[in-house]
């Protein structure tokens, strides 16, 4: 193993005790800057996990359940803190297990600790109400913890993605049990640790790391789970989905996109020129909410098509830990995905405008693509409609705000969309039209924004994550009527 870890990767965290998986069994975990082994994790299975739903609610039965909103919201805090004083070290983590340039492992690392700063700040702010009723009668409402929360976690975002579903879900006083996905844990594995030192009770957070149709099978099913949290892909949610509907609990699922920017001709295109490129290239394009349809107004097209170009063969690909614009992609797997569309790209009237490049010095064994801005692919086309999940942006040509929203809401898609224009009623019809769950205007930058809600609708998914409105989700309502006379 090239790489020394800062602890033992093969262990899951239950009722506050780090152990090997039951019959010790382990998979390997790989650094996609150049194909090694990194380390190895433990396969848990559905013992593991009876094992960590069991610790969750004892947890809730116990000390964890027993706290005050207020002093789950302290150790929130306190976790926080913790978070930002090992931001480096996760960064590194993210780095070699993800394949992520340095800063924006650093970038997660801050936004969790920021998820974990607002919900604990927001742990005792959330009120039920009182509700005028009948005469002689008082009614009100409580807002409590489902229970037990499974979390389902991809690989693409860790941090984050367990910075706004555990974070919210403990801040709401449920017990968690957590599985990231099984090619990239070493975040999550570095959070449990802090979550301990943080002093937060035994069980009110476990983590089990696995294979998704193991592990991640094992708590979708799991009776004793009352609420499900699932960020991935659209197959996977549906078994999760189906799922919880045996069990007849809520799920939240935050899944894939394909989502637009558009620029009419009135726009701040310098403004709008960064944007329109790091939302599609940020994370080699493995982001969910990835702008991978650029729809640009005739009249400014061809000028901005030179402008994208000329920054698109700038781009810089390489090891993560070269810290450069793109690292490479998670797996060969998703390599192989990636790779197959480019050389759709490649085919019968379609163009590569402009491509980045890979530098020379990337290992030959790791999972590199060149980010690629194509056009020619109309709205139709599978470039057009099916998320690739890597770097690769089309252009799409349009005239006019009918036209632009009948290509921006023509996928089965509706996760978030941009909006670039000076003219502030059509800012207004864009938004109030755009079939999705953010709209962004003069702007884009769905992987920040804490403090706003997140989700999708369609194929993208549905329940939202992020800013207050997680609270409600993470937690159920219960009314109590007296009869006093
Ligand atoms: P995936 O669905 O294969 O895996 C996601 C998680 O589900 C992993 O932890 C995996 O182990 C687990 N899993 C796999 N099979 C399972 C099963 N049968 N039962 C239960 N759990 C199972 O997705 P992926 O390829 O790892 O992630 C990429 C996808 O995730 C993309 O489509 C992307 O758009 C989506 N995504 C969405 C968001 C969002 O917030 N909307 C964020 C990140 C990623």
């Amino acid at each position: 193993m090239a790489e020394t870890l800062p602890f033992d990767t093969t262990e899951l965290f239950v009722a506050g005790r780090w152990r090997a998986a039951e019959g010790g069994a382990t998979l390997p975990l790989a650094n996609p800057s150049d194909g090694s082994e990194l380390a190895r994790i433990a396969r848990g299975r559905a013992a593991d996990v009876d094992a960590a739903v069991a610790a969750a609610q004892a947890a809730r039965a116990g000390d964890w359940g027993r706290l005050t909103a207020a002093e789950r919201g302290r150790l929130l805090g306190a976790l926080g803190r913790l978070v930002i004083e090992h931001a480096d070290l996760l960064a590194r983590l993210e780095a070699l297990d993800v394949g992520k340039p340095l800063r924006q492992g650093r970038a997660d690392a801050l936004a969790l600790a920021r998820y974990l700063e607002f919900y604990g700040g927001a742990a005792d702010k959330l009120h039920g109400q009182t509700i005028p009723y009948l005469a002689g009668y008082s009614a009100l409402t409580l807002r409590e913890p489902h229970g037990v929360t499974g979390h389902i976690v991809p690989w693409n975002y860790p941090m984050q993605i367990i910075g706004r579903s555990v974070g919210a879900a403990l801040a709401m006083g449920n017990a968690c049990v957590l599985k990231p996905a099984e090619e990239a844990c070493l975040s999550a594995l570095a959070f449990a640790r802090l979550a301990q030192q943080a002093g937060l009770p035994d069980g009110a957070l476990n983590l089990v790391t696995g294979l998704g149709e193991e592990a991640g099978a094992a708590l979708a099913a799991h009776p004793g789970v009352q609420h499900l949290s699932f960020t991935g892909s659209v197959a996977t949610g549906r078994l999760v989905q189906a799922a919880a509907a045996r069990n007849t609990i809520p799920v939240t699922l935050e899944l894939g996109g394909k989502s637009p920017q558009i620029v009419f001709a009135d726009a701040d295109l310098d403004a709008a020129l960064p944007h329109l490129i790091n939302g599609g290239i940020q994370n080699a394009g493995q982001t969910c909410s990835a702008a991978s349809r650029l729809l640009v107004e005739q009249p400014v097209y061809d000028a901005l098509r030179e402008r994208l170009a000329e920054r698109y063969r700038a781009l810089r690909v390489g090891p993560a830990l070269a810290d450069l614009d793109l690292g490479p992609l998670i797996s060969a797997r998703q390599h192989a995905i990636v790779s197959r569309y480019l050389e759709m790209a490649r085919g019968a009237g379609l163009r590569i405008v402009a491509q980045g490049r890979v530098v020379e010095e990337a290992p030959a064994g790791g999972w590199y693509v060149p980010p690629t801005l194509v056009e020619g692919a109309g709205p139709a086309h599978a470039l057009s409609q099916e998320e690739v999940f890597g770097p690769l942006q089309v252009l799409i040509p349009f005239d006019g705000e009918a036209e632009a929203l009948r290509i921006a809401n023509g996928t089965p898609f509706g996760l978030v969309a941009g909006v670039w224009t000076r003219d502030g009623d059509r800012q207004w019809r864009m938004a109030r039209g755009l079939r999705c769950g953010q709209v962004f205007v003069n702007n884009y930058g769905a992987g920040g924004g804490i403090e706003l809600p997140f989700g999708g609708v369609g194929q993208s998914g549905h329940g939202r994550e992020k800013g207050f409105e997680a609270l409600y989700g993470f937690s159920t309502l219960k009314t109590v009527a007296f009869r006093h006379g």
